[in-house]
């Protein structure tokens, strides 16, 4: 058998050291990557009792929080108690260095403002804040022996840091489990009911669901100005308008049509300008409307998700205006589970735009295939939070138990949606190194009411949260449905 080396003898842990490779970690680095720091703090590979921060207060820390993936602060929800002060809930911030809280543009940046400790390599009193604790001198291990350690830790979370309902969820079968979250997710979806029922009191059916339609278009930055365009509905939709005045009234009043009209010569320009020109004669109208640009939000979004794009794709099922009555008609035409999300994309695709199906945004240059306006992905997002939903609901209050059971039926049957940054959290947390296949959309939707009814109301070491004693008492074999 091949005798294991040392790992000063093990060329691939060389390999490892050299510059661009994993950490570039050198035995003799003065400085840790950036990435590595974070990974120190998550795991608190730290003497713990002898952190202080550069104006020499005690820092103990309850919890280390989340790691963050969507910019912003690194790490979300931290606990931290610093000298005398209370324990506090905020945001922490890792940088090699104190002074890089300005040169960062932190100390200017609202997203920053709820940062309770700006962690750091090495730190100076007089560029760091008051509340910057530097790790340099308090590591529990060499940086090389730790860098070795972490290399693969970063994305998951630590045992001792998994929420307090790991351990009673862990004893819970498989069954019990998925019945747990499915118990969840039709909490979930009678929820999303009730919102959409409760405004379509106020502004009728219709209406809510295209409030709806909107906000799941603007996902995941954009929900409000796609809700408030949805709102004044009524007012820019005229029947008989043209697709591209549609389109040119709704990017006009969206504020999203870019200024410039010097596009690439790549034969499409001409719709930019006609679109303008449209525009144009409309805009006095709808001057009192016109959101500004700055309500967008437009940094990293994908050219597929660009919400100019979303907007010329609702123009279209504006313009055939029998969008409610074709989700109506598929969810009376039978289909099996299989059929389910294809069949839905069917009814919500756009057949073909002139403009839009070739290209992601106004400045991208045209496409050599023709892309769909809208994906699987979204088609499954709007289905389970808009679609079943307003069909659920309006079951109900017609009392047709017939299609609310098929609504449900579909609901529970729906092939998972793609994964996020919220479901990997709570699954770490609630769920740890577990392996529940989630193979349908409820059972995440089961995951995340369970995030928002508990976890939302707690704090990173799960103060007063009631779940793990409800979970432990909970016997689903024995309780029965009065029990529950
Ligand atoms: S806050 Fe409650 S539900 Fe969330 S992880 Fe902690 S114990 Fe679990």
């Amino acid at each position: 058998m091949r005798q294991v080396t040392p790992l000063s003898d093990n060329f691939y842990a060389r390999w490892r050291t050299r510059p661009g490779v994993g950490w570039s970690l050198r035995e003799d680095a003065a400085t840790p990557p950036e990435r590595l720091l974070q990974a120190v703090w998550q795991h608190q590979r730290l003497h713990r009792e002898h952190l202080k921060t550069l104006d020499g207060r005690p820092v103990r820390v309850l919890h280390p929080g989340f790691c963050s993936l969507e910019g912003g602060p690194d790490f979300r929800g931290a606990v931290i108690q610093i000298g005398d002060e209370p324990p506090r809930s905020g945001d922490v911030e890792v940088d090699l260095r104190s002074s890089g809280w300005r040169a960062h543009g932190h100390d200017r940046n609202p997203n920053f403002g709820n940062v309770i400790l700006h962690v750091v390599w090495d730190g100076d009193a007089k560029t760091g804040t008051p509340t910057t604790l530097a790790l340099r001198e308090v590591l529990d291990a060499p940086l090389a022996e730790l860098s070795l350690w972490l290399d693969h830790e970063l994305p998951s979370l630590p045992e001792n840091l998994r929420g307090k309902c790991c351990a009673p969820l862990r004893e819970l079968t498989d069954e019990e489990t998925t019945l747990l979250l499915h118990e969840a997710a039709h909490v979930r979806l009678q929820s999303k009911a009730a919102q959409l029922a409760s405004r379509a009191r106020a502004a009728g059916w219709e209406q809510a669901l295209w409030e709806g339609l909107f906000r799941g278009l603007g996902y995941k930055h954009n929900v409000w100005p796609m809700q408030n365009l949805a709102e004044s509905r009524p007012r820019w939709l005229r029947r008989g308008d043209s697709v591209l005045q549609l389109q040119a009234r709704l990017l006009g009043v969206s504020g999203l049509l870019p200024a410039e009209l010097n596009r690439p010569a790549d034969g499409d320009g001409h719709y930019l300008r006609r679109v303008w020109d449209c525009w144009w004669r409309e805009r006095d109208e709808f001057a009192d409307c016109i959101f500004p640009r700055a309500a967008w939000h437009l940094h990293g979004i994908r050219p597929a998700n660009h919400p100019q794009r979303r907007v010329a794709a609702a123009a279209h099922w504006l313009l055939a205006g029998d969008l409610p009555a074709r989700l109506q008609k598929w969810c009376a035409t039978e289909r099996k589970d299989f059929q389910l999300a294809d069949s839905l994309l069917e009814v919500l695709q756009v057949e073909r735009d002139e403009f839009w199906s070739w290209h992601w945004t106004f400045r991208s240059t045209r496409l050599a295939k023709p892309q769909p306006l809208l994906g699987e992905t979204r088609a499954t997002d709007l289905a389970i939070n808009v679609i079943l939903p307003w069909l659920w609901t309006r079951a109900k209050e017609g009392r047709n138990d017939d299609v609310r059971r098929e609504v449900e039926r579909r609901y529970f049957a729906w092939p998972a949606a793609e994964d996020n940054s919220l479901l990997r959290l709570a699954r770490q947390r609630l769920l740890g190194t577990r392996r529940i296949a989630f193979r349908n959309a409820a059972l995440q939707q089961g995951l995340l009411q369970i995030v928002r009814d508990f976890c939302n109301h707690s704090n990173a070491i799960c103060e007063e949260c009631r779940f793990p004693e409800l979970v432990r008492a909970w016997k689903p074999e024995r309780a029965g449905p009065a029990a529950r």
